[in-house]
């Protein structure tokens, strides 16, 4: 089955809008086992919009497309795919109904023709139900097992109708025994020595679809065989034996939820100091669902005189070594242990940029420490790019650097805590 996508708006062209839908698509899709032939993102506009299915439809078996179903006059695609399929639109009673209902519900009045606009459904057309807003999607079955499928733009409505409309009727429609691609996440391990290690790894069996993507402090290996499940089942094992601890377990997306499961597991809890990152090693960790069982706070210290009063570090140290120094963030670390009572401990100082570098302290010098029971580290790490690049990689290696000094310290009879 080949698969195109057709994003419509203005607002995606001209960067109002990052066009996350198509990315989540994209991801549902290669879960699935279907790689995206073509992407396309056109304007609000008819001709455009006509144009882009028509060349859609010459290669692909279904094309999905997004936005554009809104009740306004830049909102095109309803009338713009109708026309180019030669399908008449119908007005539809029982959509009109469930869009009023829905408006009632949530106490909305909007005039009766924008209602009737989005309740027109082409001919042949079947509606796939929009739970959390007006406008529903349209499935459109064409000759040849082909079809377009017209879906809404907002996330919060488009998401939920493309897992629970669109991937069951997609699914419906391939092979039943075609394999869903493995997965293999790597922390803490530069791309190309991932790219080296799988093709060792890999080397004497057939050949497979192998894809790489690199996030700050952890590479996704993906490998593709829709016809041959064996194969992906033998090469993840081969992966994984590769890889050995560098390899997160199957079920963790990063290496912060890694170190939250072990956290757990172990009955630990983690704070942070945070100078450089003001906050955003916590942000990531709160953004895990079910942190609060083992995360219990972060100290943004940014003033010299915050690191003195929350994180005790001593003015004599600040004045000798500077705020960016291994001394520093050492104090910070044992602050962390000894005041707050932390089990496991991050604390970053460093010169995010643009200013504030000096000869020995370049723009991206940033000092680590990580601390779990029974030892404490603190490294020094020189890293490139933009402001909003170093700190991102500083709270990416935050999570690698805790994961692995979790993962070489297991819990011994004397650091046991629970
Ligand atoms: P539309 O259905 O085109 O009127 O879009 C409604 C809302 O959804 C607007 O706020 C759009 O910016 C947003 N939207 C439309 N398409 C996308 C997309 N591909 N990704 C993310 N948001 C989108
Ligand atoms: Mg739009």
């Amino acid at each position: 089955m080949i698969v195109s996508i057709i994003s419509v708006g203005n607002e995606l062209l001209n960067g109002d809008t990052l066009n996350s839908n198509a990315a989540c698509l994209g991801q549902r899709l290669a879960d699935l086992g279907l790689a995206v032939h073509h992407e396309t993102c056109v304007p609000d506009d008819h001709a455009a919009i006509a144009e882009a299915l028509l060349t859609a439809l010459a290669t692909s078996t279904v094309v999905l497309t997004i936005g554009g179903l809104g009740p306004t006059r830049d909102d095109l695609t309803r009338t713009a795919v109708a026309q180019a399929l030669g399908r008449p639109l119908h007005d539809n009673p029982a959509v009109a109904n469930a869009i009023r209902d829905y408006l009632r519900r949530r106490g909305v009045a909007i005039p009766a023709e924008a209602v009737r606009l989005q309740a027109l459904v082409p001919e042949g057309a079947s509606v796939l139900p929009n739970p959390n807003g007006t406008a529903p999607g349209l499935w459109c079955d064409l000759e040849a097992g082909r079809a377009v499928v017209l879906l809404p733009g907002p996330p919060g409505e488009f998401i939920p109708m493309v897992d629970d409309e669109v991937m069951p009727r997609l699914r419906a429609r391939l092979p039943a025994a075609l394999a869903a691609p493995r997965v293999v996440r790597v922390a803490g391990v530069a791309e190309s020595v991932v790219e080296a290690t799988t093709l060792a790894a890999l080397r004497d069996l057939p050949p497979l679809g192998l894809a790489y993507c690199a996030k700050p402090g952890c590479v996704t290996v993906r490998l593709t065989d829709p016809l041959h499940p064996d194969l992906l089942n033998a090469a993840e094992e081969r992966l994984r034996q590769a890889f050995q601890t560098r390899a997160l377990p199957a079920a963790c997306a990063s290496p912060a939820e890694h170190v939250g499961i072990i956290l757990r597991q172990r009955g630990l809890h983690l704070a942070t100091a945070e100078s450089c990152t003001g906050g955003l090693i916590a942000a990531a960790v709160t953004d895990l669902p079910g942190s609060s069982e083992w995360f219990t706070g972060a100290v943004v210290a940014y003033a010299n005189a915050w690191k003195e009063r929350f994180l005790d570090v001593n003015a004599d140290l600040l004045n000798r070594h500077g705020a960016v120094s291994q001394p520093v963030v050492s104090a910070m670390l044992d602050s962390l242990t000894r005041r707050y009572h932390a089990d496991a401990a991050i604390a970053v100082s460093g010169v995010a940029g643009p200013g504030g570098g000096t000869p020995d302290k370049p723009v991206g010098t940033v000092f680590l420490g990580v601390a779990v029971p029974g030892h404490a580290q603190v490294m020094r790490l020189d890293l490139p790019g933009s402001r909003q690049n170093v700190r991102e990689r500083t709270v990416a290696m935050a999570f690698v650097t805790l994961r692995e000094a979790l993962l070489t310290h297991p819990p011994t009879p004397a650091n046991r805590t629970a």
